[in-house]
């Protein structure tokens, strides 16, 4: 339970819900069966919630990878180009990771 990244608010419209706007400060995390991770926030007035992405093991594997990738920026010697190229393909990886998860958690499929 400490995935969260976003700290910095930002604002949102209710537009599944009471169509007010608010603050999102942070993302909440909760755990579903199958090792899934739900990523998501709940409009303060009328309580809607809504899923920012799902996670399972494999994700997160990936965003630690990601992470560890992230740090050789960090060091003048490594080779950037490679680096960037590296990050931009594990970020696609993340991504279809996380869409496949959501279609197996909304589709209702199972793992
Ligand atoms: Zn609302």
């Amino acid at each position: 339970m400490s995935t969260t990244q976003t700290s910095k608010a930002m604002p949102a419209i209710c537009n599944e819900g009471c169509n007010n706007q608010f603050e999102v400060n942070g993302f909440q995390t909760a755990r579903l069966p199958g090792a899934i991770e739900k990523t998501y926030f709940i409009c303060p007035h009328c309580k809607h919630e809504y899923v920012a992405f799902y996670t399972d093991s494999e994700v997160r594997q990936l965003q630690d990878k990601i992470r560890r990738i992230q740090s050789q920026l960090q060091n003048p010697r490594a080779d950037q180009t490679s680096t960037l190229k590296k990050i931009k393909k594990t970020q696609a990886s993340i991504k279809a990771g996380m869409d496949r998860v959501r279609a197996a958690v909304e589709g209702g499929v199972g793992l």
